[in-house]
């Protein structure tokens, strides 16, 4: 069975209960990695800076506190593999729905797509 490693469990543990419980139950069956849960805001204005982001400090829901986002990304990390990202999602929302946790993916924003953004609705 997968599991976190130290720094995704540390990154998680910064996010909102709901978004712990939904992603302690996706990593027993697939793995992933948890990239970014709360941003304070050095860095969300870097993740501006860089393009990561469309907002800055303090717009993001990875600014609030408990975070009302999360990254993760399936592991091992292959960034231009989107159907990958697109599978892992059908699974990770397939599984919010049965927990009855209302989560958006930032792969359906309209805008700008964000394969790892997870955030509550
Ligand atoms: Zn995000």
């Amino acid at each position: 069975m997968p599991a976190f490693g130290k720094a995704s469990k540390r990154r998680l543990a910064t996010c909102h209960k709901d978004l712990q419980l939904l992603f302690n139950e996706v990593i027993r069956e697939r793995d992933c990695a948890v990239l970014c849960g709360h941003r304070i805001e050095i860095e969300q204005d870097g993740a501006y800076q860089s393009g990561k982001s469309r907002v800055m400090w303090p717009d993001s829901k990875h600014n609030k506190k408990p975070s009302m986002a999360v990254d993760v990304v399936p592991h091992p990390i292959d960034w231009d593999d989107i159907d990958r990202f697109n599978e892992f999602a059908d699974f990770v929302k397939g599984k919010a729905e049965s927990m009855d946790i209302r989560v958006k993916w930032g792969g359906d924003f309209k805008s700008f797509y964000d394969g790892p953004h997870w955030e509550l609705a």
